[in-house]
């Protein structure tokens, strides 16, 4: 489906601020015991070095300076919550990679503390949890890689010089530290909701990609740094520019979404949807639109409040997502309204799909202080050719067979009769359609 539902679930979201949903504090304290506990093991042993060298200072400081004109950019970039990635790993994975493991600990805290202050102010304790998860994450790579190199910052490096064992082990260590980090902030997320799928809190094709170039760059910048800290200075700008570029795409893709549902906004599933009737009309092929409206959703606000309705709005749209094709367009509509688009099929397959929607939608629970809440959809379907030739006719079409699923007692699916008067209320929500599209 185009919904662009992964990239608003990202996981990084827990440090942006994703709606209202809130993570345990319990598990945040689980987590900094961690971190706590994780490094007095390793310094009481003997493991890890713990004293604080000029040469190691030094490096500290100037991968911190790097990262923070990173977020300096994202900053100018006006970063809106629903953002949520950034390439600051290019900075900290160097720090876990050539310094002692204690610097992994410690530089979260500024980073998230720039954050906070200069980009975006959100819970503090979900900054704390994110950089304690990266302070773990930081510490276990950092560590292991210095049991395989112990002094990464000699002179000349020979961990990069000679190349093996140095700089496999230091992709291994990325990987892991990727890996801790992903699963930690994925087990916060998931409590955070517990009813969200573990595959986007975890990994989406999108986050995988972004994590690779994350764990590529920071390797190169950690092996430039080994060289010399001056070079640094070329590493930098091209870094920036990909920040900005990842900026800007993820700035485009929040323009597109419904950010209480992740769905695709009205005005982009309009957009997208034009170009899925024009192909239509192109090749010939058939082409079905189900506009769905949640049946008595003002109860449900008036009974358990609004934060509980934005969660049924959630629930029902992960609900559609989970039972459409890649290829289908689902956006939100309006309020509690809900459209989409089934490229390729006819009457039969369309009236098929909206009642298995149908059906999926009246299993949902949501939970609610005075038990859980549930809720029915009604359904109404209209078909390219049959009931109209563009995206006003069809919605109109649509919005009339809804009428008539409404008037004939709600949950249930219709299609519109062609002889019936067009409906009293009101015309379909969403914003005024272009004619053109
Ligand atoms: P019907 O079965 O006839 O569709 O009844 P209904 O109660 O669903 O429809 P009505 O149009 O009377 O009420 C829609 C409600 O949806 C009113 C509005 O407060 C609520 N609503 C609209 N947008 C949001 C939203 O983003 N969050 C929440 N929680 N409620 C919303
Ligand atoms: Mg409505
Ligand atoms: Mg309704």
């Amino acid at each position: 489906m185009t919904a662009v539902q992964s990239s608003a679930e990202d996981r990084g979201n827990l440090a942006g601020g994703f709606g209202s949903r809130l993570v345990r504090p319990s598990l945040l304290a689980v987590y900094v015991v961690a971190v706590v506990a994780l490094y007095l093991t390793l310094t009481v042993d003997g493991i890890v070095r713990t004293d604080f060298q000029a040469v190691d200072l030094c490096t500290f400081g100037a991968l911190l300076a790097c990262g923070a004109v990173c977020i300096e950019v994202s900053r100018r970039l006006g970063m809106p919550a629903g953002v949520a990635r950034d390439l600051l790993s290019a900075w900290w994975l160097p720090v876990a990679l050539l310094l002692p493991p204690v610097y992994a600990l410690l530089i979260p805290i500024p980073m998230q503390a720039l954050l906070q202050i200069r980009v975006r102010r959100t819970l503090l304790y979900r900054r704390v949890l994110v950089a304690s998860a990266f302070g773990l994450a930081g510490v276990c790579a950092s560590t292991l890689f210095h049991r395989v190199v112990p002094d990464p910052l000699q002179s000349p490096p020979t961990w990069v010089v000679e190349v093996y064992p140095g700089v496999p082990v230091a992709v291994g260590c990325a990987v892991l530290f990727t890996v801790i980090n992903t699963a930690l902030v994925a087990v916060a997320a998931h409590a955070a909701d517990p009813k969200g799928r573990w595959r986007d809190v975890l990994w989406t094709r999108e986050t995988l990609l972004l994590d690779v170039v994350d764990l590529c760059v920071g390797v190169i910048v950690a092996i430039i740094s080994a060289l010399s800290l001056t070079l640094l200075a070329l590493a930098l700008p091209p870094v920036v520019l990909l920040q900005r570029s990842l900026m800007h795409q993820q700035l485009q893709a929040a323009a597109r979404t419904d950010a209480k549902t992740g769905l695709l906004n009205a005005a982009a599933w309009q957009r997208e949807a034009g170009t899925e009737l024009a192909r239509a009309e192109r090749t010939n092929e058939p082409l079905a639109l189900l506009l769905i409206d949640i049946d008595h959703f003002k109860r449900v606000n008036d009974t358990h409040g609004h934060l509980v309705g934005d969660q049924v709005l959630a629930g029902v749209a992960t609900t559609l997502c989970g039972q459409l094709r890649d290829y289908d367009v689902v956006g939100r509509f309006g309020g509690e309204e809900f459209v989409v688009l089934l490229p390729g099929a006819d009457i039969v397959e369309a009236c098929r799909v909206a009642e298995r929607l149908r059906s999926r939608v009246r299993r949902l629970t949501v939970p609610a202080e005075e038990g859980t809440v549930g809720v029915t959809i009604s359904v109404g379907v209209s078909l390219l050719r049959t009931h109209g030739h563009d995206l006003i006719e069809l919605l109109a079409a649509a919005d009339l067979a809804l009428y008539r699923a409404k008037q004939s007692g709600r949950d249930r699916v219709c299609l519109p009769a062609l002889d019936d008067p067009p409906p009293p209320t009101r015309p379909p929500a969403g914003p005024p359609l272009d004619h053109r599209s």
